[in-house]
């Protein structure tokens, strides 16, 4: 097994089997917890998963997280937080987590090539933005697509914005993206919204929004220029297209809290997020916390995954004692 630590490559062995602290996911969530770990001298093992660095390595700018007043980039405030908990002592693998057993203590965490026993398990694997899975949404992501309204609404000033979905967060995009965009228009592939009654009402009385309904966005333009110039819709009742022009698109249709791994094992929400005590990290398992996206399907912001992340690692050390 080879093992990749920031640059570091350790051989098999390197890293004990036996743990007091693993963390799963590498967003600010697991990077968090996995600083404040280490430096209650408790080691911990982050693997990083899938998708090294979290969600917020696929944004641009991030112009809303305390501390940097000109903004910083994701996969740069990523970096830094992973340095920041391996200088403090955590060992990063790289690695899928094939498997886990919270059945029996220590907790068991199998990888594809091996295995680890924990004290207590933190787990901060995030949620993954569904997306309409164009080939042109991939190419013009942080180019004027985007899967966060509250990250990238104010780049669009004075522009004008597409929000593609029929839920809650479509609807409260919208209503924020009206701050900036001199015109918001939301497509929905139904002629009803999903969104609850009292987003539909406010959205009705706002005059910048508009409807496409029945229509799904079937292209993005303009991958040449690298820019959105425009969406092809098509009516999915009469299978006619028609071109628009917008300077940007949020995808909307949904979020998938990455917890596949530990169903069964812990108790999740109708949508599939790890339910956790409100006053703290604490899952049905005495010794499993959550932190971050996986275990919040409101708020979601790289703010506040970090600061559960923190509590989860005080939460851990307590439960250590
Ligand atoms: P959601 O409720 O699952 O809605 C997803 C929307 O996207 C639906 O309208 C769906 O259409 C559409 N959609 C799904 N796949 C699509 C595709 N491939 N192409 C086009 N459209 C597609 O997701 P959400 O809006 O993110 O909300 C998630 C949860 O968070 C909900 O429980 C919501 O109430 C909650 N939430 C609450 C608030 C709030 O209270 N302030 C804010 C945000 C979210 P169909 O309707 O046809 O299925």
């Amino acid at each position: 097994m080879t093992i990749y630590n920031s640059g570091m490559t350790y051989k098999k062995g390197d890293i004990k089997m036996e743990h007091d602290v693993i963390i799963l996911g590498s967003g600010p969530a697991g990077c968090t917890a996995a600083i404040y770990a280490a430096r209650s001298r408790l080691k911990p093992l982050l693997i990083e998963g899938p998708e090294p660095g979290g969600q917020l390595t696929i944004t641009t700018t991030i112009e809303n997280f305390p501390g940097f007043p000109d903004g910083v980039t994701g996969p740069k405030l990523m970096q830094d937080m992973k340095d920041q908990a391996i200088k403090y002592g955590t060992k990063v693998l790289s690695a899928l987590v094939t498997k886990v057993d919270f059945s029996k203590k220590p907790f068991t965490i199998y990888t594809d090539s091996e295995k680890f026993n924990s004290k207590t398990v933190i787990i901060a694997t995030g949620a993954s933005a569904k997306w309409i899975g164009l080939e042109a949404e991939k190419k013009l992501m942080g180019k004027g697509v985007s899967g966060c309204a509250t990250c990238d609404g104010f780049f669009f000033r004075d522009q004008e914005v597409v929000v593609v979905g029929g839920g809650d967060t479509a609807i409260e995009d919208a209503i924020f993206l009206t701050k900036f965009a001199s015109k918001v228009t939301i497509v929905h592939r139904r002629d009803e919204l999903r969104a609850s009654k009292i987003m539909q009402d406010k959205v009705k009385t706002n005059n910048k929004i508009h409807f496409e309904w029945n229509k799904v966005v079937v292209d993005i333009m303009d991958v040449k220029q690298g820019k959105v110039t425009g969406v092809k819709f098509k009516d999915v009742l009469t299978n006619q297209t028609h071109d628009v022009k917008c300077d940007g698109v949020f995808v909307a249709i949904g979020r998938k809290p990455n917890t596949d791994l530990f169903k069964d094992q812990i108790n999740l929400n109708e949508q599939g997020y790890i339910i956790t005590n409100k006053k703290n990290t604490c899952t049905n398992i005495a010794g499993v916390f959550a932190a971050g996206d996986v275990q919040d399907p409101e708020y979601r912001q790289a703010i506040l995954a970090a600061g559960t992340g923190c509590m989860a690692a005080i939460d851990a050390e307590r439960y250590i004692g």
